[in-house]
């Protein structure tokens, strides 16, 4: 969510990490379980124990997510879906997947994976605690073991909800995709679900604040948002990969570039090209030898007084498949590139030679007119 990932450990290849949000989350989880949710369930401990409970109760929480988004990831990777990782932020868990399911078959095996895991989870805590309760185990432990199991059940309860793009939501998309063969109608369907959940735990959040429930409230209305906002993001994903598909690269790309050559100044390249062109990268090339690019960001990092003795050769920064792109690729391959890198602009080449670049704002154009021109009605 801010955006700040700290990678934590790897797990059979899956690389786990929390964004700095989550930390937030499990300050406040530990805080409502140690000073609210314990000392009203379990009466009678110290509130050392209280706090301690807090924290396993929060870890636990921590593991019981990592699993659930474990075992969607393990599913999609035997369909053959790449994934990145698992990362935690603060309304949950997601698996990142590099790609769509290509399949309603692999997409339904998929986002049931997920509240099968926790179901499962579910009962074997509970299990766990049944034979602590009856074994005489401290009391702090199976107070613990209790609300894991608790919690577990909720996880599965809620992502079965058919909201887009919650598991449920992807559950009723797979089932309505493989009976209409539509993966656009059946996104439009399941994420307007999500839409309408959404509006209403905003609703609830507001009824919650205004009847004194401040916190619960804030809470609802904000995974509200959220899951509204994921919602209509999806459809609109799907919608961008419809019309991008099997489109070359080339087509959206603007031919003959400006470029610069590697011997010219710092001071040069401000004056004669980024004031001249007001492009924000320029292709670095000399003798159509195409070297690397340069962006307005390089010049900044380089003190005023050192634009005259530097050359854009030692600012430049080198080609690579984070700049560039072929030709050839599908426009949707060098669109996620440019999500993934945060490069609005592309260096597109044919083998060695520059032949032109794309940028984000020129494909955008292309979709909203697209979108625009050929509108189904479904
Ligand atoms: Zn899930």
């Amino acid at each position: 969510m801010f955006g700040k990932k700290i990678h934590l450990f790897s797990l059979f290849g899956f690389k786990v990490g929390v964004d700095l949000s989550w930390l937030l989350l499990a300050v406040l989880i530990t805080w409502s379980l140690a000073a609210v949710l314990f000392p009203q369930r379990f009466e009678g401990y110290s509130q050392a124990a209280y706090w301690w409970m807090g924290i396993a109760g929060a870890l636990g929480l921590f593991g019981s997510i990592i699993f659930h988004e474990f075992c969607h990831s393990i599913v999609a990777r035997r369909f053959g879906l790449p994934m990145k990782g698992i990362t935690l932020f603060i309304f949950g868990g997601v698996a990142e997947m590099e790609d769509e399911p290509e399949s309603p078959k692999a997409e339904f095996f998929m986002a049931a994976a997920g509240p099968l895991s926790s179901i499962l989870l579910a009962g074997i805590v509970y299990l766990i605690y049944t034979v602590g309760t009856t074994a005489g185990w401290p009391g702090p432990v199976t107070a613990v073991l209790w609300y894991l199991s608790l919690l577990n059940s909720i996880l599965a309860g809620f992502n079965l909800i058919p909201a887009f793009p919650l598991d449920g939501g992807r559950i009723l998309r797979s089932i309505l995709w493989r009976i209409k063969g539509s993966l656009r109608w059946s996104t439009r369907v399941a994420s307007g679900f999500g839409s309408g959940f959404g509006i209403f735990l905003i609703v609830l959040g507001i009824v919650s604040f205004i009847g004194g429930a401040f916190v619960p409230g804030i809470w609802w209305f904000l995974i509200g948002m959220f899951i509204r906002s994921a919602s209509q993001m999806s459809y609109q994903r799907v919608l961008t990969r419809k019309a991008l598909a099997g489109e070359p690269t080339s087509r959206f790309m603007k031919e003959d570039p400006v470029t610069v050559p590697p011997s010219a100044s710092v001071e040069q390249l401000v004056n004669d090209y980024f004031y001249k062109y007001h492009y924000k990268m320029f292709p670095v090339s000399q003798d159509g030898r195409l070297s690397g690019c340069v962006t307005a960001k390089q010049v900044k990092g380089l003190p005023r007084e050192q634009w005259n003795q530097r050359s854009v050769r030692d600012v430049a920064q080198p080609c690579s498949d984070e700049n560039t792109v072929d030709a050839h690729t599908d426009a949707m391959k060098a669109l996620s590139l440019m999500n993934r890198t945060g490069n609005s602009r592309l260096m597109v080449v044919d083998g060695q030679r520059l032949v032109g670049v794309i940028t984000l704002k020129d494909m955008l154009k292309f979709l909203s007119l697209k979108m625009d021109l050929e509108e189904e009605h479904d």
